[in-house]
């Protein structure tokens, strides 16, 4: 229900966060009109999409490994828009499956559906009746749009009966671990058949890396007028001028650290958990749903090494039962060419995982320690010696679990809160989060804000 009123004139509105779905936001508010501020907690924008720089690197590289998908429309209608669409490109890449010591490449990156099913049906693990079951199970999912009745079930109980449980245990499920580890049971059907539905296997990149991205969007949005305060974390998000929703609310407040600012409105694009703790005005009855959007985390080690070490292989998802201390191995140079990283090889070795793991408070070294054994496993020669530097990243908030009927629990754009909103990934479905999505639903709620 939109309960604010309908404005006339331009507003003064403020954003808190700066990733992909604030700058998207403020973009398309301030071409409405508007007057707008963005507040950013960390010294740079783009938030989980955001890169880093070696001093050796000609790109930046994203903390966490980034790619778009051919289908991914409204990023792709932003990047025109900007007139930036054509240093996005497609190289080839490799996205493999580690089964029982072996490495088997899964996906041809040119070929479609017929490609996966062409790969899965030369899978020699699986029986040849195994893999032309999974071969049909996967282009009725491909092509069905009937999704709604599936998010009543969940993924691994469906998938486990449609395709086997040999197919499904070689093939999906270590996906869904990788995604939402100790939630992989619980998540609904209506989600994977959005990755299917909606992904092309094609991955693209963008020259310059992601940050080019949103800093481009960043420049935009200063050029339109627009400010950016960096390193400016918004500690409380309070109605203006009386209770929430009365007549006497004149707007909504943001406590900063170094004092208050008073906006018309206010769009939060933080974590729903952030936004219940900045906003003790908003009711009970709405924060109870809050909580029941779980999340996972994500940690990610980022190696520059001198050689390669796995050969071709882009992507390589391990699964849990392996007994690897991380689920995806990302050789990103088997992707984008090393010659914008000067010469090195980059490697991400990355795991999504509950608030509280021991992970999240590990040192970068403690965490290489614990995630050498590993990468030896996937190449023997592998020697500390190659490594040149490293990086760790952690993010608390990085994948929405959606559980079962999630659509149910999906919190609307506008907050009780009169003149108050909240964008974020937890209401991004079925689809997978993304920036692809973020970019969608900025413009959503650009729309609605700014009349
Ligand atoms: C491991 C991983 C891999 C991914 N891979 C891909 C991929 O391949 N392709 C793809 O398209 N997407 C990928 N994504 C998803 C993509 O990064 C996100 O969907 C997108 O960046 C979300 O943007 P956002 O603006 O909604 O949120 P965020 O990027 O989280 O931005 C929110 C911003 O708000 C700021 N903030 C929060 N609280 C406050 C506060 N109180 N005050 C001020 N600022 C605050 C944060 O610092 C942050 O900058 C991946 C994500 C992860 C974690």
């Amino acid at each position: 229900m939109n309960t604010a009123p309908m404005n006339i004139g331009p507003m003064n509105i403020g954003i808190v966060g700066a990733g992909v779905t604030g700058l998207t936001a403020a973009y398309d508010l301030l071409k409405m009109g508007h007057s707008v501020t963005v507040y950013e907690a960390r010294p740079y924008v783009g938030g989980l999409a955001a890169g880093f720089k070696d001093p050796a690197w000609e790109w930046p590289l994203e903390r966490f490994y980034h790619h778009i998908f051919a289908s991914d429309k409204d990023i792709i209608g932003l990047l025109n828009e900007l007139g930036i669409g054509d240093r996005l490109y497609f190289p080839s890449s490799i996205t493999s499956i580690y089964y029982k010591g072996e490495i088997y490449p899964m996906t041809r990156e040119q070929g479609g559906l017929m490609g996966i099913v062409l790969q899965v049906l030369s899978f020699k693990p699986l029986s040849f009746f195994n893999r032309l079951r999974f071969g049909a199970v996967s282009a009725y999912i491909r092509y069905t749009p009937f999704w709604k009745s599936l998010e009543r079930v969940t993924a691994h109980e469906w998938l486990q009966k449609m395709v086997g449980k040999q197919a499904y245990e070689v093939s999906w499920q270590p996906l869904l671990e990788g995604k939402f580890g100790p939630y992989y049971k619980q998540v609904n059907m209506a989600w994977f058949w959005a990755r299917l539905a909606a992904r092309t296997p094609q991955l693209g990149y963008f020259e310059g890396g992601f940050q080019g991205i949103l800093d481009s969007l960043a420049d935009k949005v200063r050029i339109m007028g627009g400010e950016i305060r960096l390193e400016t974390h918004v500690r409380g998000i309070h109605p203006e001028g009386g209770t929430a929703g009365d007549r006497a609310q004149t707007g909504i407040r943001l406590e900063l650290g170094t004092g208050n600012v008073v906006h018309d409105r206010v769009l939060a694009t933080c974590s729903p958990e952030m936004l219940k703790e900045r906003t003790p005005a908003l009711p009970a009855s709405y924060t109870a749903g809050l909580d029941k959007l779980k999340s996972m985390g994500a940690v990610v080690l980022v190696l520059a090494v001198k050689q390669s070490v796995t050969g071709g292989h882009y992507w390589i998802n391990i699964p849990k039962r392996e007994g690897f201390p991380f689920l995806a191995f990302v050789e990103h140079t088997n992707y984008v060419d090393k010659q914008h990283y000067g010469g090195d090889t980059i490697i991400f070795c990355g795991d999504y995982l509950p608030q509280g793991h021991a992970y999240f408070d590990m040192s970068p070294e403690e965490i290489l320690d614990a995630f050498l054994p590993g990468i030896q496993r996937l190449n023997p020669a592998f020697d500390r010696s190659w490594i040149r530097n490293y990086w760790k990243f952690s993010e608390i908030y990085a994948q929405p679990v959606p559980f079962v009927n999630h659509s149910t629990n999906i919190p609307p754009l506008q907050t009780p809160i009169p003149n108050l909103y909240m964008a974020n990934m937890s209401q991004v479905y079925p689809w997978d989060r993304g920036s692809n999505y973020a970019v969608e639903m900025g413009r959503r709620v650009a729309r609605l804000m700014g009349r």
